[in-house]
């Protein structure tokens, strides 16, 4: 066959129980991905190296089975008939008349290329050809290939069967058709398919990074402790902060993946690994797997109570100063709370800037903007301020981070835990760093989405689509920046840039374009 040459993939056009698939390596994902497909009703072929790897496989994939059979939600009959037609393969002739075969074995480029290529040899003209990776270019396993438009990434979750999502992830050989194949093929499996360019990290693992790496970098500037940043992000709507979630996903495998993202983007600032990380690493301090790592028994902070300063009798007068899509979260939150405010929408600038929050008492609240409470108390003279952090879903948020300007009164003190009283949530006081927790997680994450969207990596749906579905996530980068708006992302943006000049707050142009009304 010639790259040229349109053909008909066998997957694409014959029904399920006639194409048989192969899947070779027999590990956590090749159980998973061998399973769903006999679900979906193919013939399958597991193979791995390792002598009755595939056999233990199948008594694990029987094992899950029959805990789906004790809760109702598979017959018996459906078990059987799906264990039946999943069979261990001994040599790669026994695959030869696949008409797909997946690749899952280990994640080095080498032993992969060497499969892939002795599949393009052995497999007829119609059959498919797809890869598990994580984070090896799709481009790079092509090479050497004879059919490399053949190729496609099909980038599960673990674990497989029930993770909705699937990345088809198409190197620079790859046939559009091919990558439509497996789109259909994916639904068709009960799965959720989002088309990705093969870049660094593909859709999930590349716009995530900064959920993990812009908490290691507050813990690294001592801004707060693990159990502060993760109550922070739980109130944003994530179900796991980031310390628990590396806690749970293992620091190692973590750091590897954001090595390997900073690595094959060759050293860029935006994707930098932190040191706060690596000593965990180095320490064995790897996460649930060894008992410690954040969290752990000799650092069991998780459920650590916040200290709630004495509040007044009565809330002093409340307003809600400036505009925007926070503002009028904030307004309908203080309404739903019972709490009377009055609304100035025009404020006075302080150094060349405009707040927005809330004024409670004499002490001013900016939602936070990039600038330090300290900054505001210098520029404008005035000592009591508290910058908080960003309520985007007012209604999920338990608490909230907060920093304080140095010399904040004792009774701006009490008005300020008044207010947050009044607000039903628990005030995270934490050091006075721009952009706190939340609003420069999400800044970030809209950021590096806005980033994969404009360079062809994904589109906006497919972004949204596969943060929500990959990771969980309360609503995907676009999403957000609808919600929020391209301004406030841009200013925190900014201004953090400004503060650490470092190449990794640099603005995606997509959202500088938004700002401006276009893209
Ligand atoms: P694993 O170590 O559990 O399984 C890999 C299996 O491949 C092993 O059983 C090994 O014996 C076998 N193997 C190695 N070389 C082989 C060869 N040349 N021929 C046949 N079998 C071979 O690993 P895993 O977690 O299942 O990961 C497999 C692939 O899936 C990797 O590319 C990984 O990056 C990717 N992936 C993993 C996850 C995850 O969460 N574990 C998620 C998405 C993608």
């Amino acid at each position: 066959m010639t790259e040229t040459q349109t053909s008909s993939w066998r997957i694409a056009q014959q029904p399920a129980e006639r194409t048989k698939v192969a899947v070779i390596g027999a590990g956590v994902m090749g159980a998973g991905i061998a399973q769903v497909a006999a679900q979906a009703g193919h013939p399958v072929a597991l193979m791995d190296v390792r002598d009755g790897a595939a056999q233990a496989a199948v008594a694990q994939i029987a094992k899950g089975l029959a805990g789906l059979v004790d809760k109702g939600r598979m017959t018996a009959q459906q078990r059987d008939a799906l264990l039946e037609r999943i069979s261990p393969a001994s040599q790669m002739s026994e695959l030869a008349d696949a008409a797909l075969v997946i690749e899952v074995i280990v994640e080095r480029l080498e032993p992969k290329r060497e499969l892939l290529q002795a599949l393009d040899a052995l497999l007829p003209p119609d059959a498919l050809i797809a890869s598990n990776t994580s984070s090896i270019s799709i481009t790079a396993l092509a090479n050497g290939m004879a059919t490399p438009g053949r190729l496609v990434g099909m980038h599960f979750f673990n674990p497989v069967p029930q993770m909705k999502l699937v990345e088809v992830v198409s190197g620079a050989e790859t046939r559009p058709d091919v990558a439509h194949a497996i789109e259909a093929l994916a639904r068709l499996w009960g799965k959720t398919p989002v088309h990705a360019r093969s870049t660094p990290g593909f859709i999930v693992n590349r716009i995530a990074r900064p959920y993990y790496a812009e908490s290691l970098s507050l813990l690294q500037e001592q801004a707060g402790t693990p159990a502060q940043l993760d109550r922070a992000l739980r109130g944003a709507g994530f179900r796991m902060g980031p310390c628990e979630l590396m806690d749970l996903i293992g620091h190692d495998t973590n750091f590897l993946v954001t090595q390997s993202v900073f690595n094959a983007n060759y050293g860029d600032r935006r994707f930098v690994p932190s040191l706060v990380q690596q000593a965990l690493v180095d320490g064995g301090r790897l996460g649930r797997k060894v008992g410690k790592g954040f969290y752990g028994a000799d650092l069991a902070e998780a459920g650590a109570a916040e200290p709630i300063a004495p509040g007044l009798e009565s809330l002093p007068p409340v307003s809600l100063v400036g505009q925007g899509p926070l503002l009028d979260g904030l307004g309908r939150w203080l309404t739903h709370k019972g709490v009377d405010f009055t609304r100035h929408e025009a404020v006075a600038a302080v150094g060349g800037a405009h707040w927005t929050g809330l004024l409670v008492g004499d002490v001013r609240v900016p939602l936070t903007c990039g600038r330090t409470a300290a900054q505001w108390a210098h520029e404008s003279g005035h000592a009591d301020w508290v910058v908080m952090d960003w309520p985007v879903a007012p209604d999920r948020v338990e608490a909230l981070a907060v920093a304080c300007a140095p010399q904040l009164s004792a009774l701006g003190r009490a008005q300020m835990a008044a207010l947050w009283q009044a607000l039903g949530w628990v005030p995270l006081t934490l050091r006075d760093v721009p952009g706190l927790v939340v609003a420069r997680t999400v800044a970030m994450l809209v950021n590096e989405g806005a980033d994969a969207v404009w360079q062809g990596v994904c589109d906006a749906a497919g972004a949204d689509l596969a943060m929500k579905l990959g990771v969980n996530y309360p609503s995907g980068p676009f999403e957000w920046l609808a919600q929020l708006g391209a301004v406030p992302i841009v200013e925190l943006l900014e201004r953090l840039f400004e503060t650490y000049r470092s190449e990794r707050y640099r603005i995606s142009p997509l959202i500088q374009m938004r700002r401006w009304g276009a893209a």
